[in-house]
């Protein structure tokens, strides 16, 4: 058997084994990329990809934000398998945003490889979690793979949004969520939502990321900062979510007129929603995470049971460290 190679390559890695060779989450010339979602430092040049696999939910979130598009795709369904010379691919939810993908790849030697990209192992009220299978290497993501991103439950982290939220309604403040366009901010417009609360969502990037999840089934019914009674919902308590305060701002800014927009803006109160609101960097805001936290990372790895773990992003090797002294042998990607 030989062994994996993996060589950082843009925004992604090459993987080769014996013949077979695969871009993962970058674009490489002549090569086929697997994709495993479309969040911005995944898709680096994807333009030199002669071929990508990857969800409908996956390009459509893509498309949605961009103007290119690529003639040479596979769309492939969670659980199904696609086969290649080689190799066989198959796409498993990830649980991070709208059609993210783990790719499982079973080489025609037996060995198996698990590519987890960015994954999430707790359900949220829009996403399923991610559920491990035993290979012989995984290449897992490390995003919060030190001990002090340890995130309270889904459910109290919920629980304190929904509650800030009717807080500021009783004290007549217009409360913004920062969360990143695709994944988070339609978890926040669900959760808010189910709240009772009217949401805005401030950025049309936000809005278009949303019209690919109501093609999807998803029941989101924010209104947008184009609604024709955006002063009235204001008036009579709403909350915004936004990817961009900056340009939410400017567009209310706009939209209102500067003198009708200054007495909103004296009442907004800004709060993120991200995993790093935990810990050192202390944002004021919520550790709700499209991301596993670092019991998550450590349980998803135990269940994995793999020969050697690849621990990738900026905490790779402070994951590697904690996944060896659990008795994984790891080894982090830089
Ligand atoms: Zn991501």
């Amino acid at each position: 058997m030989s062994t994996v190679s993996l060589k950082k390559s843009g925004s992604g890695f090459l993987l080769k084994y014996g013949d077979v060779k695969l871009a993962l989450d970058t674009g490489i010339k002549g090569e086929t990329t697997l994709l495993t979602h479309s969040h911005s430092d995944h898709i680096g040049g994807l333009k030199n990809a002669q071929h990508i696999i990857a969800t409908k939910g996956t390009f459509e979130t893509w498309q949605a934000r961009r103007t290119d598009s690529f003639s040479n795709k596979t769309i492939i369904k969670h659980d199904d398998m696609f086969g290649q010379i080689g190799v066989n691919i198959t796409a498993l939810n990830a649980g991070h945003v709208l059609g993210s993908t783990m790719f499982l790849l079973e080489f025609h030697d037996g060995l198996k490889v698990l590519y987890t990209g960015d994954f999430n192992n707790v359900d949220s009220l829009v996403h399923r979690a991610a559920k491990p299978v035993e290979t012989d290497v995984l290449i897992t993501e490390a995003t919060y793979g030190t001990p002090q991103w340890v995130f309270p439950k889904r459910k109290v982290v919920y629980e304190d949004i929904l509650e800030t939220a009717t807080r500021m309604m009783e004290e007549e403040r217009i409360p913004l969520f920062h969360a990143y366009s695709l994944g988070k901010s339609q978890e926040a417009i669900t959760l808010l939502q189910s709240g009772g609360f009217s949401v805005i969502s401030g950025n049309t990037s936000i809005d278009k990321v949303c019209s690919v999840y109501q093609q999807h089934g998803f029941d989101l019914q924010h209104q947008t900062l184009q609604s024709h009674n955006l002063t009235k919902s204001l008036d009579e308590g709403a909350v915004i979510v936004s990817s961009s305060s900056r340009h939410t701002i400017d567009n209310l800014k706009r939209t209102l007129g500067s003198k009708v927009f200054a007495q909103y803006e004296a009442k907004l109160e800004y709060f993120n929603l991200s995993g790093w609101t935990l810990g050192k960097f202390r944002e004021r805001g919520f550790p709700l995470s499209a991301h596993s936290d670092f019991n998550g990372l450590l349980k998803f790895a135990s269940e994995v049971n793999p020969r050697v773990a690849y621990c990738f992003t900026e905490n790779g090797r402070a994951l590697s460290k904690h996944l060896s002294d659990n008795g994984i042998h790891a080894v982090p990607l830089e």
